[in-house]
């Protein structure tokens, strides 16, 4: 890929930014700059602000046809899959993930469009019988100006559930892109702007979180923010959304469990344990980071991770092995500083726990595989997102001890159950504090069609399926006397 100067996308125009600043984005594999990124200001993101608000308010925008709201955003699925293999290597490139992965984000990408643009048309209120004489009915109207703070772990598939979403629903958007993955939401960018979505309705303004990131989560102007990332940002992003009495859907990672009870299919079990942990090099806000074994199987079950995780294959994403390296320094130490602590709580490190070295990996930061054993539940390391392919262990003996120490955390996004036992299942599932659970899989294949979203500190609100829906519309109850 060529190194050239990039714009953002704001009215249907590209420009720079007001300040005329740029920062680079690198391949986290290699050091290499990718390209140069306008460095968008408060006053940038003002004036998305403003387009995107007259937008909202145009005749044009307020009687354009739901169904052709439809059909734009399924024609802009079809476009993302045309230019597939360039967007998946353009995706590898910027965040440094193994090829298919990045190729089956794409896909959910896609998905989202698609599958938002079939709900354009069928979004509608209801009668309510209220007494004689009077008409009662609901209006469910677009929520407004809609503003979207994507992470960089998932920067097409996240910029692409939430933005679709909010389309369908007759919004008008203003996304920011994290500063180290912004390029394929500039490719997207592209992509609506050849589409017939009329210009102002989706606007993009590149930047630093701190500047262009708070200046939107602080404007007085939006109507809805949906921000992914952590819970200390999240909570700013938060304050920020307070000030102005704005409605917010937090989605804030997690430390999600396996709970892996000895009547299970040890040989299946252990697969999705490590993809859980091993996709994105564990960089995933539902990553599978603890895993909570029964003790009658502990041994013998963990060394099928341990195992599994030792044959993991490592390299730059290009080469599409199992594990690609760590987005940044920052990520990286952060990583490591973790690990410096299990090390003085006492972890067992059954596997990993250090910087892979190695031809080919001299520019990136490369972690190994990782197995921690013998940590307290309650301990730092155990309780916080670790965000890299680090997995801690720990066992139970009753279904109740397995419970109490899956809910035994801050979060509660994801949750993995392996069991023969469907009553079992079911019971768990019942117990379990989090918004997802996973019977005998973990992740169900992405499925835009289920609800995602956290309990606790992994936030509120749900994205995917038609629950995400609610976070675009507005409901206005009407009452007529005849
Ligand atoms: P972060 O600060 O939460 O970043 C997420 C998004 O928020 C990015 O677009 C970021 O922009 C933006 N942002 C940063 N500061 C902001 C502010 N003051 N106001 C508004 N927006 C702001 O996360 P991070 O620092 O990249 O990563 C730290 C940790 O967060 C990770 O180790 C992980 O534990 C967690 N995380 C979770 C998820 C998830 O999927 N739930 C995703 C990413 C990170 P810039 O990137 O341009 O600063
Ligand atoms: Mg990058």
């Amino acid at each position: 890929m060529e190194t050239k100067n990039r714009f953002m996308y704001i009215n249907g125009e590209w420009t720079e930014s007001s300040g005329r600043e740029v920062f680079a984005t690198k391949n986290p594999a290699t050091g290499e700059v990718l390209a140069n990124v306008p460095r968008g200001t408060e006053e940038d993101i003002d004036a998305a602000v403003k387009v995107a608000r007259q937008t909202f308010e145009s005749e044009a925008w307020q009687s354009f046809p739901p169904i052709d709201r439809g059909r734009i955003l399924y024609k802009i699925a079809e476009e993302l899959r045309k230019d597939a293999e360039e967007i998946a290597l353009m995706e590898t490139m910027d965040t440094g993930k193994p090829l298919s992965q990045a190729r089956n984000d794409v896909e959910a990408s896609a998905l989202y469009f698609e599958y938002y643009a079939g709900m354009a048309d069928k979004i509608f209120g209801e009668t309510i019988p209220v007494q004689p004489g009077i008409l009662d009915y609901t209006l469910r109207e677009p929520i407004g100006v809609t503003a979207h703070i994507i992470p960089w772990n998932y920067p097409l598939q996240i910029i692409s559930r939430s933005t679709a979403a909010a389309i369908a629903t007759g919004n008008t958007v203003v996304a920011k892109p994290a500063e180290d993955t912004p390029l394929t939401a500039l490719k997207l960018a592209e992509i609506i702007d050849k589409s017939a979505l009329p210009k102002g309705v989706f606007n993009l303004v590149t930047g630093y979180g701190s500047e262009a990131g708070a200046a939107l989560s602080n404007h007085p102007d939006i109507d809805h923010i949906t921000f992914t990332g952590s819970v200390q940002t999240g909570s700013a992003v938060m304050m920020g959304a307070a000030k102005n009495v704005k409605p917010v859907t937090l989605e804030l990672g997690g430390k999600s469990p396996n709970i892996v009870f000895e009547d299970c299919d040890q040989v299946e079990a252990a697969e999705f344990v490590v993809r859980s942990i091993i996709q994105n090099a564990g960089q995933t806000c539902s990553a599978g980071s603890r895993l909570l074994i029964q003790e009658s199987i502990k041994e013998e079950f963990l060394q099928k991770v341990v195992d599994k995780m030792k044959g993991i294959t490592i390299g730059q994403g290009v080469n599409d092995p199992g594990l690609g390296p760590i987005l940044n320094e920052k990520q990286f130490t952060r990583i490591q500083e973790f690990m410096e602590v299990a090390e003085r709580d006492g972890a067992a490190f059954l596997t990993g726990g250090k910087r892979e070295q190695g031809e080919g990996l001299e520019n990136g930061f490369f972690f190994q595989p990782t197995v921690l054993d013998n940590l307290d539940p309650k301990s730092y390391v155990a309780q916080e997102e670790i965000f890299g392919p680090v997995v801690c262990a720990f066992s139970f003996d009753t279904e109740e001890e397995a419970i109490e120490l899956a809910n035994g955390t801050d979060y509660g996004l994801v949750t993995g159950v392996w069991t023969k036992d469907s009553a079992r299942a079911h019971r768990v599932a019942s117990k379990i504090r989090a918004g997802q659970v996973f019977i005998n899989n973990y992740g169900a294949g992405g499925g835009v069609q289920m609800p995602f979203g956290g309990y606790k500190k992994s936030g509120f609100g749900r994205e995917k399926g038609l629950e995400a829906l609610r976070n675009y519309t507005i409901l206005k109850n009407v009452a007529l006397k005849y």
